[in-house]
This record gives C-alpha cells, sequence and structure tokens, in this order.
C-alpha cells in the first residue's frame, strides 16, 4: 500500500474513533486514553521528526546554496523566490480579507458566548500576549535575523529563531562557493553525508507515521469542543473556504497560466505531503516528506528545490498570511472596533509579513496575531474566542503552507528551465491519454 494511503487511514480511523469517542464516551475515559496511548504516540511521531529538522534544514541549505555553484544564480533564485512569496501571501490575505468584508462573521457573535469563550482561554491568551509585550520593535526584529551565535539559534530554531538558523545557513553556503575546491570538497562530503542521513532517517519515521498520524488527529477530535465550532462557525466556514480557495483556484490557475501545468498532475503528485501537513500542523516538520515529494514525484531539480522548499517551509506561509487576515478582522468585528483605511492596509502588510516571520510549528502565528490586534487596537486577549478551533484551523493552514512551497518551486523549475519535471509531465500527460 503506499505511503499516503496508509498516511490517510490513520488519519480517517484516528478522526472517526476520536469523533466517536467524544460523542458517546465518557470523557474521563476519553482523557484517559489521550493522555496514555493517543498523545504519546502522536508526540514520539512528531519529536522524532523534529529531531532531524536542524540537522536537515543546515545541511540542506549549505548544500542547496553550495549545488547552485554561483553567487550570480543564487541571486536570481533567490529574487524569484521572494517575487512569487510575495504574489502568493498578497493574493491569500486580499483573497482572506475581501471573504471577512462580505460575510461578516463577527457580527454575529453574542456577547455571552465571547465572554465565556474568553474566560474559558484566559490561560493560553494572557500566554500569548505577555509574548507580545515582551516581543521587540521591528528595527530588532530585523537585527535578531543575524544571529550573534549561530549555536544559540539552532538550539532556539522551532522556538522562533529558524530564520535566523537559515541566514547563517545561507551566509555559510555563499563562503564555501567562494573558497578553492580543496577546502570546499571535503566540507561538502561531510554536510552531504549530514544530508542523506538525515533523509534516511526521517524515511525510516515516516513508516510510523500512520500510528503517529492517528495519534494526532484522536488528540484532537477526541477532546475537541463541537460547541466552541457551532459558536464560531462562520468563522471557521470563512477561514477554511479561502484556504481552499486559494489551493484550489488559485493555485491551479498560477500552475496552468505561468507553469502551463495541469493542476491535477500537481495534486495527485503532493497527496503525501498535504496529508504529511494536515496531520501535523507543522512546515518544519513536513519539510523532510516536502523535499522528497519534490524530487521523486515533481522530479524538481534537487539544489533548485532544497533553496526554495527549505527557506519556504518557514518564510512562504500563505495559509497562515491567510489565516491572520481573517482572525484579525473577525476579531475587529467582534469587539465593533471600526478599522481605518489605513489600519486595514496595516493588517494586509502585517498578515503578509507575518507568513514570513511564523514559526512553521503548531500554533506558530498565534503570536504574532496578538501583536497586530494590539497594533489596531483591538484587545489581544480576545485571541481566547478562537483558540478552541486553532488547531483545526492549523492543520488546514498548515497544508496550505507546504503546497504553496511547492508550487513556488515548481514554478520556479519552469522558468529556470528544468527539464525533468517537464519530460516527467509529458509522461504523466501520455498515461493520461492512453
Ligand atoms: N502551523 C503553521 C505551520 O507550521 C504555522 C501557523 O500558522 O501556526 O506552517
Amino acid at each position: 500500500m503506499p505511503r499516503h494511503t496508509r498516511i490517510l487511514l490513520g488519519l480517517v480511523i484516528g478522526g472517526l474513533l476520536g469523533i466517536a469517542s467524544n460523542l458517546w464516551l465518557p470523557a474521563d475515559l476519553v482523557s484517559t486514553v489521550i493522555k496514555y496511548a493517543a498523545y504519546p504516540a502522536g508526540q514520539i511521531f512528531l519529536r522524532l521528526i523534529f529531531m532531524l529538522v536542524v540537522p536537515l534544514v543546515v545541511s540542506a541549505l549549505i548544500m542547496g546554496i553550495a549545488e547552485l555553484g554561483e553567487v550570480k544564480s543564487l541571486g536570481r533564485v533567490g529574487i524569484k523566490t521572494l517575487f512569487y512569496t510575495i504574489i502568493a501571501s498578497s493574493i491569500s490575505v486580499v483573497l482572506g480579507i475581501t471573504l471577512v468584508h462580505w460575510i461578516q462573521p463577527g457580527h454575529g457573535l453574542d456577547s455571552a458566548t465571547q465572554a465565556r469563550l474568553m474566560t474559558e482561554f484566559q490561560g493560553p491568551a494572557q500566554q500569548a500576549v505577555t509574548f507580545a509585550q515582551k516581543s521587540k520593535d521591528p528595527i530588532d526584529i530585523i537585527l535578531s535575523l543575524i544571529p550573534k551565535n549561530p549555536i544559540a539559534a539552532a538550539t532556539q530554531a522551532l522556538e522562533g529563531e529558524m530564520l535566523a538558523l537559515m541566514v547563517f545557513s545561507l551566509f555559510f553556503g555563499v563562503g564555501l562557493m567562494l573558497v578553492e575546491e580543496r577546502v570546499r570538497e571535503p566540507v561538502c562530503r561531510f554536510l552531504e553525508g549530514v544530508r542523506d542521513v538525515s533523509m534516511r532517517l526521517i524515511d525510516l519515521v515516516m513508516d510510523f507515521a500512520p500510528f503517529g498520524v492517528a495519534g494526532l488527529v484522536y488528540t484532537m477530535t477526541g477532546r475537541f469542543g463541537h460547541e466552541i465550532l457551532g459558536h464560531i462557525a462562520l468563522y471557521v466556514a470563512v477561514v477554511i473556504g479561502g484556504l481552499l480557495i486559494q489551493q484550489f483556484i488559485v493555485y491551479s490557475t498560477l500552475l496552468r497560466l505561468l507553469g502551463g501545468l495541469s493542476p491535477r498532475w500537481f495534486f495527485s503528485n503532493i497527496k503525501e505531503v498535504m496529508l504529511t501537513a494536515f496531520s501535523t500542523a507543522s512546515s518544519n516538520a513536513t519539510l523532510p516528506v516536502t523535499l522528497e515529494v519534490a524530487e521523486r514525484n515533481l522530479k524538481l531539480p534537487r539544489k533548485l528545490a532544497t533553496f526554495v522548499l527549505t527557506v519556504g517551509s518557514t518564510a512562504n506561509q500563505n495559509g497562515t498570511a491567510l489565516f491572520e487576515g481573517v482572525t484579525i478582522l473577525f476579531l475587529a468585528q467582534v469587539f465593533g472596533v471600526d478599522l481605518t483605511l489605513g489600519q486595514q492596509i496595516t493588517v494586509v502588510l502585517m498578515s503578509i509579513l507575518a507568513g514570513v516571520g511564523t514559526a512553521g510549528v503548531p500554533g506558530g502565528s498565534i503570536p504574532l496575531i496578538v501583536i497586530v490586534l494590539q497594533t489596531v487596537g483591538v484587545p489581544g486577549e480576545g485571541i481566547g474566542i478562537i483558540l478552541g478551533v486553532d488547531r483545526l484551523l492549523d492543520m488546514c493552514r498548515t497544508c496550505l503552507n507546504v503546497s504553496g512551497d511547492l508550487v513556488i518551486a515548481t514554478l520556479l523549475s519552469k522558468s529556470e528551465k528544468a527539464a525533468l519535471p517537464q519530460q516527467a509531465y509529458a509522461r504523466w500527460l501520455k498515461r493520461q491519454e492512453a
């Protein structure tokens, strides 16, 4: 059975068992099952992947740069990646914001429910607010992208320092291009080894994915308060609707227009990535699978794909950008804060930036939302209103985040005139015709 089918099976079984337990089993029993079986199974899987993310990101990125061969092509690929990222994120945010304006999900929420949700999630909401208050001003944020100590950045990579670690790796890769062959060769051989070993280990861990995924999804559905979903159903529908439009209409159009490719070819090849992202809710944890699928299924050139996908797993998060825009405007509607045009533009810009700055881990975008909320005068504690459904939305937005990385990598390969993806595509077309 192919791996993506097994993962899908894990997801469906875990999800259904969770929903059934939630509906029919006593809450205590469900908590025990979660505590001693589902949660540990999910966490073992996630942690095994996270454990390999730092060595993989560092080695893959340095090698990605070194393999690009010259600083000039790095510059060209870098600028194109940035360009596509900004375009895709902007479409995403504008799409989300248009939907919120049109559907107005925040106006239907009555104040009793609002107060109840805020009390229920007071603890985590307060944590996010405290974090937001500690956050630095914009200049400090930019400066902190250049780590003083790359080892410290590596130890904190999954707590928000991933971009800094990437900056170090990129810089190191550039250095590697500039030194003479005799020096470069052993370093490259070593890093290539680290990269290949990490990928091999991930492959091993992925064999456990169906169980891990079942555990993760059971933990979510078994605990899920369906009642909360009912109260803010319209908001949830706007987020998911926006994500679906971006995923299947916007990306399909981009793939067709800019890449001349069939969206069906693309999406059928990336199923495993979408499933992994959906179940782990983490772009960083999905990265190894994304890299593998890019090479194995889409046949994207490794040196290009490694660079775009690794950087993209943190810096190109279209789903997160859309979610941030929608959530901020939704909460503004709930609290009756009328945003001026200037403030709305601030929301758009900050949501695009948030898509770049958000850590690729579960719930990575929550602290950033609180910062933007406070900037436009909506109480940060209001985040409590949506925390109950965040995991569900996180799974959906992460799926878009990683698909977006693959869309960009595919379009970039096309514009760099890579031959292999075209040949793979031609073979697929022929099979379809036959
Ligand atoms: N979980 C998301 C990701 O890893 C980030 C977020 O929006 O919270 O891509």
